[in-house]
């Protein structure tokens, strides 16, 4: 039986999502930034700081998207290593500088703003689920050291008792650059600093059509009429739809899945993350990978892509519910209060993009790792928008795939194919 809070994030419930604007939608601005979640209220923020007028339409409520339903993971969220990174020359150096310039912005941001997300810093633990998945690690503490100057060490399997009682595992990696944050919280800050700066966000706005206008500018067309800019911002990641088949084309939607469980007492919440860092963040390295960690009130978040199959939720809460029970047995008997999905980006190179197709900006493809960088993609595209010169990696070619046009039939097959490789290796 599923309980009366399933298909509800559990952040929901700790938070004041902002209504939006009530006004009309103004005719003309400088800017319209299409996509409400991070990468929209950032852009919002700077441009608005900037002194541009900026509307932001999201098709549904404010922070809709993943942007109120991911796990709340900060870190510098690069799925590449340095040695492919520093393989695409300066676009490639500047992308791995992202990732760490991401976390300080969002630091920044939240000092700045005086965002109450409970955001700790404690760290990162990156479990490994074979003897091959730990040699990954070991290039992975490479790419710390080497190209991000941070601190990461390998737990050996001897040693692993000491960091988490997590069962089934080779090894680990800790990394020392890594937070958790209320991820709905951290959401509602950054759009109340937009909307305090002087951006208008309009919910339950779609933009249903995108003109381009023939003195240079484009009007985009909503139910509740239409708005004519200079600059138009495409910030809809995981959830992009047929009005941009340029992008749809090149990211890849997939669902991931969160259950959270009742309040852990002292001792089971002690199982997950030693009680001296309770805000650390916890992943596999499977490509059906699960990600876990405790919320501020000691309930086991746990999430994971429990099929790349678009399967009933009911279904994906109860593969999840297993998982994390074969790697904590001890948590047995444990109720599952929350259950939620959400749809993250995924790129054919599985790097994020930042460019302008056709004159329309875009920052999207976080690849499941956006917190930290669609703060810093969002803010860099205000700050374009504004004028600014843009970061080296713009522009950056931006792969699609033969007879890709948004509807991702290749998964199932991909998905079994990874299921076998995790199986193996
Ligand atoms: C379950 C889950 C767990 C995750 N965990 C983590 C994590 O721990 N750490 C991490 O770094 N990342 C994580 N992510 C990824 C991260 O949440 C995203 O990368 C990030 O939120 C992307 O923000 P965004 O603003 O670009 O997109 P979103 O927040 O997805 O916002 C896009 C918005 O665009 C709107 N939209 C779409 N089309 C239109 C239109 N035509 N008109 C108007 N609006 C439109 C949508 O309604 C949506 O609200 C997770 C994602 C999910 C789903």
């Amino acid at each position: 039986v599923r309980a009366a809070t399933a298909d509800r994030p559990l952040w929901w419930e700790d938070v004041e999502l902002p209504e939006g604007s009530d006004e009309g939608l103004p005719s003309e601005v400088d800017a319209v930034v299409i996509g409400g979640g991070y990468t929209g209220v950032t852009a919002a923020r700077e441009l608005a700081r900037r002194g541009r007028a900026v509307v932001v339409l999201e098709k549904e409520q404010l922070g809709y998207g993943a942007s109120t339903r991911n796990a709340g993971f900060v870190h510098p969220g690069l799925k590449a290593s340095a040695a492919k990174l520093e393989a695409k020359g300066a676009p490639g150096r500047a992308l791995l500088g992202a990732g760490r310039d991401a976390f300080a912005l969002l630091e920044r941001l939240i000092a700045e703003e005086q965002i109450d997300c409970d955001f700790r810093r404690d760290g990162r633990l990156v479990l490994a689920h074979s003897e091959h998945a730990l040699e990954h690690l070991r290039e992975l503490e490479r790419t710390y050291h080497d190209g991000l100057h941070e601190h990461a060490r390998i737990v050996p399997r001897a040693e692993l008792a000491g960091v988490t009682a997590a069962t089934g595992f080779h090894g680990a990696l800790e990394i020392e650059l890594g937070a958790t944050l209320q991820p709905a919280k951290y959401y509602a800050g950054l759009a109340r600093a937009a909307a305090a700066a002087g951006a208008r966000l309009f919910a339950h706005t779609p933009a249903t059509s995108l003109d381009r206008l023939p003195g240079g500018g484009f009007r985009v067309g909503t139910p509740r009429g239409s708005v004519e800019a200079r600059d138009v911002l495409v910030a809809t990641n995981g959830y992009t739809d047929s009005l941009f088949p340029e992008l749809r084309r090149r990211v890849i939607p997939i669902g991931s899945f969160i259950v959270a469980t009742e309040r852990l007492d002292q001792e089971r919440a002690a199982l997950v993350s030693p009680p001296g860092s309770p805000g650390r963040a916890l992943l596999d390295t499977r490509n059906f990978l699960h990600y876990w960690r405790l919320s501020s009130d000691s309930r086991l978040v746990f999430g994971g892509r429990a099929s790349f199959r678009p399967s009933a939720d009911a279904q994906a809460a109860e593969v999840l519910e297993q998982a994390m029970l074969s790697i904590y047995p001890q948590l047995r008997g444990v109720r599952i209060e929350y259950d939620w999905n959400g749809k993250v980006a995924f790129t054919f190179d599985r790097l994020p993009h930042f460019g302008r197709v056709r004159g329309v900006t875009f920052a999207l493809g976080y690849c499941g790792s956006g917190v930290g960088l669609s703060t810093y993609f969002g803010t860099l595209a205000g700050a374009w928008i504004a004028g600014e010169e843009p970061p080296a990696f713009a522009g950056m070619r931006f792969p699609t795939a033969p007879l890709y046009r948004g509807t991702p039939w290749f998964l199932p097959a991909v998905g079994l194919w990874y299921q076998l490789l995790d199986r193996v290796r």
